[in-house]
């Protein structure tokens, strides 16, 4: 895929959660990407240009208008910018796509998606992708979020579930701090696999360093056979 460097304009922000929200840009030139891939975003603050990595959460379909998903970090430089009244006035360089840890990696007939926390929005992305692949049979989606607020994307993950796309979908969302009590997944995604078979399967992994790390670990633990990892790390 070409990398460009283009403008991007917001057109839309949609709130996803209390702490994350979803950025649409519409670019002044087509970007051609897979799912999976991230941008540099750079931002002119004060004269001095800051730069950011953030995954595209948006179908590959769509050249010309892409979504970015971003959760607020406190005290943080960039991501905190969209919680700002005046960020639609703002002006965005964007240049992608990068990164290798895209959909087209996925070759097994049983996929795994895990996403943590923001990660979610690249399992999400991944998902729209591989839904088109014929390989592929079977998709466990596993999400770790910390409450019932935060889990990003429910409702899509839900949709997809219930329209007959021709595959098994199975999903499993899991809170670190539950509101309810009650709740049956709890802990963090690697806490509630035991039941889950990984053998032969491809598993692609999203979110924090430590967390794609531990999961993987855990994955192999399990003594699971023949798996193709593709993990894409937020560092
Ligand atoms: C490949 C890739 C993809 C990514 N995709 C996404 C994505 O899809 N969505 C997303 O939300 N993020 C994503 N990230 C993370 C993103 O790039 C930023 O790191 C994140 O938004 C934080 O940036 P920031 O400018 O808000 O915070 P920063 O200014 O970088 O600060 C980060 C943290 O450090 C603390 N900090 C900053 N300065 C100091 C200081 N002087 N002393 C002590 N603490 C300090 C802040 O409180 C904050 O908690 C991705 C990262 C990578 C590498």
């Amino acid at each position: 895929m070409k990398i460009i460097k283009t403008k991007g304009k917001i057109t839309k922000i949609i709130d996803l959660s209390p702490t994350a929200k979803e950025i649409w840009f519409e670019l002044e030139n087509e970007m051609e990407f897979q799912a999976g891939a991230f941008v540099n975003l750079f931002v002119e603050i004060d004269g001095e240009k800051i730069r950011r990595s953030y995954s595209i959460s948006s179908d590959p379909a769509k050249r010309k208008e892409i979504s970015l998903t971003i959760r607020e970090k406190k005290g943080g430089f960039i991501s905190n910018i969209f919680w700002l009244e005046n960020v639609k006035e703002m002006e965005f360089e964007i240049m992608g796509p990068l990164g290798k840890n895209t959909a087209d990696k996925i070759k097994k007939e049983k996929v795994f998606l895990a996403g943590f926390g923001v990660g979610v929005s690249v399992i999400k992305a991944v998902l729209l992708e591989i839904l088109k692949f014929d390989h592929v049979r079977e998709i466990y989606i596993l999400t770790g979020s910390y409450n019932e607020e935060e889990i990003l994307y429910k409702d899509f993950f839900d949709e997809v579930k219930e329209k007959n796309t021709g595959k098994k979908i199975f999903d499993r969302f899991i809170l670190s701090n539950p509101k309810n009590e009650n709740y049956p997944f709890t802990g963090h995604i690697q806490e509630n696999i035991d039941d889950l078979d990984f053998s032969n399967s491809s598993i692609y992994i999203c979110g924090q360093k430590i967390a794609c790390d531990t999961l993987k670990e855990k994955i192999k633990d399990n003594a699971a056979e023949n798996i193709d990892f593709i993990i894409e790390s937020f560092g």
